[in-house]
């Protein structure tokens, strides 16, 4: 939950998810759409299905307990290097330095490592690491340098004045702790899409998203990317026609909502309409939903905020 959030934002999910599935077990036997439904909000989702895959592995093939072991704990869906150091570490006490964005950025600047902060670094930066690692508490040593990263030494203004190991920073010691690591340029690439609210014996149509790639398996209204020279209503209309086999009978715009997700920014153009005949879509990625049953559906962030928008949507 953690990754690209901070611990604040997180703690509200954190706690409403234990709430949800207090146990491995009630995770492993969850549909989809309600693991889908308690992430909403935190992006990635990639990691909430990750998450119930290693869950229903460590019922099937492991009774139900997490194992201990580093090479069968890598192999669960979600594992990389970085999270299984962190578990088997911080849960059970495993000698085993991580690497996550803040301990990389702190190393950096503690040995003078210049440069953009990436994954070519972490050979360097485990050498550093492993130079102190400690035997005894290897969890609390990982836990310091991460808290380290995330309080005192942040990526922009770093606290040095008050830093425990600014005696024995080669960054500070050099002034170069704001240079260090290099900034890397952030893409934001920008999107249009518009999306159409379709009402009908009042019910909202919704659609699932396919079940790979891009925000899969979450459910949105029906719409899509703007082409370049159409106007909002030609683009909503032909989005429409390709994913529904209708014609837009009539729309008027709703709201307009803006969402960054880390890769891209999209302006959603919500319209209001109403289409000629059935859909003729795949009806298992279709919906009719009342108002009152939207909340059991998982939405991406941007139709989560349209359906939020209750001033202009009146749900
Ligand atoms: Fe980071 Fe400054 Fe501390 Fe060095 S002295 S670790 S740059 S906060």
């Amino acid at each position: 939950m953690l990754q690209q959030t901070t611990v604040n934002a997180v703690i509200p999910y954190y706690e409403r998810w234990l709430e949800i599935f207090p146990d491995v077990r009630s995770l492993a036997r969850a549909p989809l759409r309600k693991v889908l439904k308690a992430w909403q909000g935190l992006g990635y989702y990639a990691r909430a299905r990750n998450l119930q895959a290693a869950a229903r592995i460590i019922v099937k093939e492991h009774g139900g307990v997490f194992p201990r072991d580093k090479k069968i704990v890598r192999k669960l869906p979600g594992f990389g290097p970085y999270t299984t150091a962190a578990v088997l570490s911080l849960a059970f006490g495993e000698p085993l330095p991580v690497i996550d964005a803040n301990v990389r950025r702190v190393v950096m600047r503690l040995a003078g490592i210049s440069g953009k902060a990436g994954p070519d670094k972490d050979a360097a930066i485990m050498a550093h690491i492993l130079a102190d690692f400690p035997s005894k508490k290897p969890g609390a040593f990982n836990q310091s340098m991460m808290e380290l990263g995330a309080l005192v030494c942040k990526p922009r203004s770093p606290q040095c004045l008050v830093c425990p190991v600014a005696a024995f920073c080669g960054a500070y010691e050099a002034g170069e702790q704001e240079i260090i690591p290099a900034l890397a340029k952030r893409s934001s690439r920008k999107i249009e899409a518009v999306v159409a609210v379709i009402k009908r014996n009042g019910k909202y149509l919704i659609q699932k998203r396919p079940s790979t790639g891009l925000l899969a398996g979450l459910w949105e209204f029906p719409g899509g990317k703007r082409e370049p020279r159409e106007t909002l209503e030609e683009a909503l209309a032909r989005e429409v026609r390709e994913e529904l086999g209708v014609e837009v009978r009539a729309a008027r715009p709703l709201v307009t909502v803006r969402h960054a997700y880390t890769e891209y920014r999209v302006t959603l153009h919500a319209f209001a309409c109403d289409i000629v005949g059935e859909p003729k879509a795949d009806p298992k990625r279709l919906r009719w939903v009342a108002p009152k049953d939207l909340h059991r559906y998982p939405f991406p962030s941007g139709t989560a905020r349209i359906l939020g928008t209750q001033y202009h949507f009146p749900i």
